[in-house]
């Protein structure tokens, strides 16, 4: 996440945002943000994919982009391999499984290609706030992934261990039969099969 400081100096009881002007409301300002704002990072994020969001409260903002945040790492994650992998996204799979030691930690999504079973790439969804098995995290990614168009997108139910390469550190990956799996990056152009990268 990058933040962008701005200081705003009004006359007292004057509107700070657009928003706060009575003909103004979030959801516009937001687009118009989005739009106009956008537009203008271009060129500081050269070749990245982003999203703006309205400013904020810190700590209002903070929480508002994690939550987006995660849903955006599974969105980039899918331009990501589409572009290393040059396919649609109706050739990638996603699992998501939920991990555990005592208690649901994370959920993790491995990314993978048609009937390969390798997982090329995994996004950790982190647990916000008073999130716990209760909330039906799998089927918001589900829903996420398949907005994104993806060929096939797998929630699974079993509880994986919270588990670790072990040379790396990288956080294992479940595959769609739920095997904690290491996530080895594609190699670009097509140069044979996946490298792991130790
Ligand atoms: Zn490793």
């Amino acid at each position: 996440m990058r933040y962008i400081l701005g200081a705003i100096a009004v006359a007292p009881g004057k509107p700070l945002f657009r928003w706060n002007e009575t003909d103004g409301n979030r959801e516009e300002a937001e687009k118009q943000w989005r739009e106009q704002g956008g537009a203008n990072l271009q060129s500081t994020l050269l070749g990245c994919g982003f999203e703006l969001v309205l400013p904020d409260a810190y700590f209002a903002a903070w929480r508002r982009a994690d939550r987006d945040g995660r849903a955006f790492s599974l969105v980039s994650a899918v331009a990501y391999l589409q572009s290393v992998l040059d396919v649609t996204s109706g050739d990638l799979w996603a699992a998501a499984a939920p991990y555990y030691d005592q208690r649901l930690r994370e959920w993790r999504v491995g990314f993978g290609l048609k009937e390969d079973d390798r997982v090329l790439h995994g996004v950790v969804w982190p647990l916000l706030g008073v999130e716990d098995e209760g909330a039906d995290i799998g089927a918001e990614i589900v829903l996420i992934l398949k907005s994104a168009n993806l060929g096939q997108v797998v929630a699974l139910d079993e509880r994986m261990p919270l588990e670790y390469c072990e040379d790396c550190g990288a956080p294992m990956f479940p595959n769609r039969d739920g095997e904690p799996t290491h996530a080895d990056v594609p190699e670009p152009e097509g140069e044979g099969a996946p490298v792991h990268l130790h």
